[in-house]
């Protein structure tokens, strides 16, 4: 017995062994490849994030080579030990995997460097648009987490611990917009890092990004008032009581109420008559996507509704009607409709601005009449507003004290400014524009001013307004050349 748990050991400790040999260099290979093929001033930030988490990695890769290599008798304890680091080597070495995929999609040129990774678009432009969508990101992280310490818990309680958060996007096969995280330990500090996963297809799709608040938004919640998401390998950042309170007293009220409205219609008695727990737990996640759908808004405004609409409401997808169902995103009719009610609470004078909102109202309600079919689920859908509604003064508390600080930008007002000056001609694309989330509010602004162009004013062609791309190029190029300028 002896013997075959000895063998199962060293066997155990070699293919270890091996990999973090295997870790190391390639994570020093990377390091020295962008060094030498860094050249455009909009990647530095990058390439110096880069090769912090690459020297984390081959540390930490080094540090178990040398315990490794210093066990001479097999103890139960080391083994533990070397098991335990054993198990951590998997988030270490998919962190490795992104950051290669992450520096081919920022430094594609080098053909010395082998890569697996296949069908990213080679254009000389690709480079640029990565630098200035990791712009964003890291404009969005600060707005959400400025000034959050991060902890974990050590052995007495809570212990604070120097974070730095880093974002990076990659463009991908991810058919969502999703961010994870990883943390890694370096000497000094722990690094989390940010992976906001981005479509492939909406690389040129730019003004889609605003839906990477909402992820960030998730995040937020995950490593604040989600409580059962703590290890203590996990970062979390300590949360005013109240805020969790607040937030702990809108999931059960909410989630109360809209199981309720499935209670009382259609779809629950047909399909879940018998079982009504089966979709107890994904309404519970409701409130997460209600409460991101906001703090997205509140950062964008219009466009974080529009990009919804682009990439939930397609009329040839039947998401209303497919989402009325229990499912862990509330119906997309809900998202609308919140977001809208809320943007309204902002609106006052801005006259292009609230246009702009009756002009979706009237349009999503001739969309759900006339394509999805909406009225088979009018009941629920009534009822499930009306639990928003009576919780929506704290939805709003909520968003405003803990889930974001201040929005930093007056977006009624500037929407109101740039449709009112596309209209007239008054301004043209060259014209620099120096806050990040200003760049999004022009861009969406122009294609604004171009539809009511087209409509002379008048409604119905709302589809045309959301898939229409033709100045989507020069728009782009403006954004991607303010971003990087930034
Ligand atoms: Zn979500």
């Amino acid at each position: 017995m002896e013997k075959e748990a000895k063998f199962v050991s060293s066997e155990f400790l070699e293919n270890f062994r091996e990999s973090l040999k295997q870790m190391s260099s390639f994570s020093q290979e990377m390091c020295s490849y962008i060094e030498t093929g860094i050249t455009a001033p909009y990647l530095t930030k990058f390439a110096k994030n880069c090769n912090l988490l690459l020297t984390a990695i081959t540390e930490w890769c080094e540090a178990n080579l040398d315990f490794i290599e210093n066990i001479d008798v097999l103890k139960e304890e080391e083994l533990k030990k070397a098991f335990n680091s054993y198990c951590h080597m998997e988030s270490y070495s998919e962190t490795l995997r992104a950051l290669e995929k992450a520096v081919y999609q920022r430094f594609p040129l080098k053909n010395a460097y082998h890569v697996f990774f296949h069908s990213v678009p080679l254009e000389l432009y690709y480079p640029r648009i990565c630098a200035a969508a990791d712009k964003i990101t890291q404009i969005l992280t600060k707005i959400f987490f400025e000034n959050c310490t991060f902890f974990e818990m050590g052995g007495e309680g809570q212990i604070a611990k120097e974070a730095k958060i880093i974002p990076m996007v990659m463009f991908g096969d991810s058919p969502y917009y999703q961010i994870s995280t990883s943390t890694l330990e370096e000497k000094k500090q722990k690094i989390i890092l940010f992976r906001a996963d981005i479509p492939r297809c909406d690389v040129y799709r730019y003004r889609l990004w605003p839906l990477l608040a909402h992820e960030i938004a998730h995040v937020k919640l995950n490593k604040t008032v989600k409580a059962e998401l703590r290890s203590p390998s996990e970062l979390y950042i300590s949360y005013p009581s109240e805020g969790q309170k607040l937030y702990e007293k809108l999931e059960g009220a909410l989630t109360l109420e809209i199981l309720n409205a499935y209670k009382n219609s259609d779809i629950f008695s047909n399909s879940y008559k018998n079982k009504p727990y089966q979709f107890y737990s994904p309404v519970a996640f409701h409130i997460d996507e209600l409460l991101a759908d906001i703090a997205s808004a509140s950062i964008f405004g219009l466009p974080s509704l529009f990009s919804l609409i682009c990439i939930a409401g397609d009329p040839s997808f039947d998401l209303i009607t497919r989402n009325a169902l229990p499912t862990d995103h509330p119906p997309l009719s809900i998202r609308i409709n919140t977001i809208k009610n809320y943007l309204k609470t902002l609106g006052g004078q801005s006259s292009y601005f609230t246009e702009a909102l009756s002009d979706v109202e009237y349009d999503i309600s001739s969309l759900e009449k006339t394509i999805y079919h909406f009225s088979a689920f009018e009941d629920l859908i009534n009822s499930y507003n009306s639990a928003i509604e009576s919780n929506f003064g704290e939805i709003i508390k909520f968003v405003n004290d803990y889930l974001i600080s201040k929005p930093e930008i007056n977006h009624p007002h500037l929407w109101t400014h740039y449709v009112s000056l596309y209209l007239n001609d008054q301004t043209n694309l060259n014209d620099a524009c120096s806050k990040p989330i200003e760049c999004f509010i022009r861009a969406w602004a122009k294609r604004w001013a171009v539809y009511k162009r087209l409509n002379d004013g008048g409604h119905n062609s709302f589809k045309q307004f959301i898939s229409y791309h033709k100045h989507e190029t020069k728009i782009l190029g403006q954004l991607i050349n303010d971003l990087n300028r930034m």
